[in-house]
């Protein structure tokens, strides 16, 4: 697996942190899991065209998290000389069918009108199988259906929580995960509910066994020394902060 971090910030927006996007390349299979603004044209600067994108998982409907969906559709159907043929998947909440309708009586059904077929495919907490790989989804602590995303493929674990408060539904989603992609929205003295404070993100990678910590959602004003040293009073396996462009193996 290969993970690309597109956007590691939020809807506060910060010229070198883009809202939530990342790109997953796992088996033979090219994901893009959230896509806030800005996303798509952060994937082409890292050398991966939404053309070869195969499927959408996103974890909630919030704008800095999808808000891309709609240049990627528009952006697929209007390229000169590129049909798409190949099926989409599009991975989302309880709600995201309903979201996704709304979208297209804003932008218009000729969005969709396109020579491929679009499927949108709601999840709770449930496994999905692909050739060789496998998704595993949970319940997040945020907005009212939120969820994250285990993605498995040959033995290796990459686990992402999208938004959320601190749950258990997350420690079990990231039980020894190989590399767990963590919010972390705000410092110690700024809790917000549904949203991560570094403690509370190395608390959950201490309770999970996680082999490896990266922290995301960042919020401006938030200094990098300071949340290491938080989560280090908790976590004492390998934590850095994600920074746009950022490619991982797992
Ligand atoms: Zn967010
Ligand atoms: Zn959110």
């Amino acid at each position: 697996m290969e993970l690309t971090i597109l956007g590691s910030g939020t809807a506060a927006l910060q010229a070198e942190r883009g809202p939530s996007g990342h790109l997953l390349k796992i088996g033979s299979s090219v994901c893009l899991l959230d896509s806030g603004s800005g996303t798509l044209l952060k994937c082409l600067q890292t050398g991966t065209s939404y053309k070869e994108i195969d499927r959408l998982f996103y974890t909630h409907m919030h704008p800095d998290h999808t808000i891309d969906l709609i240049p990627f559709l528009f952006a697929t159907k209007y390229t000169p000389g590129f049909q798409r043929r190949k099926k989409l998947t599009i991975y989302g909440p309880a709600g995201f069918a309903d979201f996704y309708e709304r979208l297209l009586s804003v932008y218009g059904r000729d969005m969709v009108d396109v020579g491929y077929e679009i499927e949108v495919r709601e999840l709770a907490s449930e496994r999905i199988c692909f050739d060789r790989w496998h998704v595993q989804t949970a319940q997040m602590r945020h907005s009212r259906t939120a969820i994250g995303y285990r993605f498995e493929c040959a033995g290796r674990s990459f686990v992402y929580s999208g938004d959320t408060g601190f749950c258990d539904e997350i420690v079990g989603l990231a039980h020894e995960a190989d590399l767990l992609l963590l919010e972390c929205s705000f410092a110690d003295d700024n809790k917000v509910e549904g949203h991560l404070t570094p403690t509370e993100a190395g608390e959950i990678a201490r309770l999970a066994a996680a082999r490896r910590l990266l922290l995301t959602h960042i919020y401006p004003p938030f200094g990098p020394d300071e949340i290491i040293t938080a989560v280090r009073s908790r976590f004492h396996g390998e934590v850095a902060i994600a920074h746009d462009l950022q490619r991982v193996l797992i």
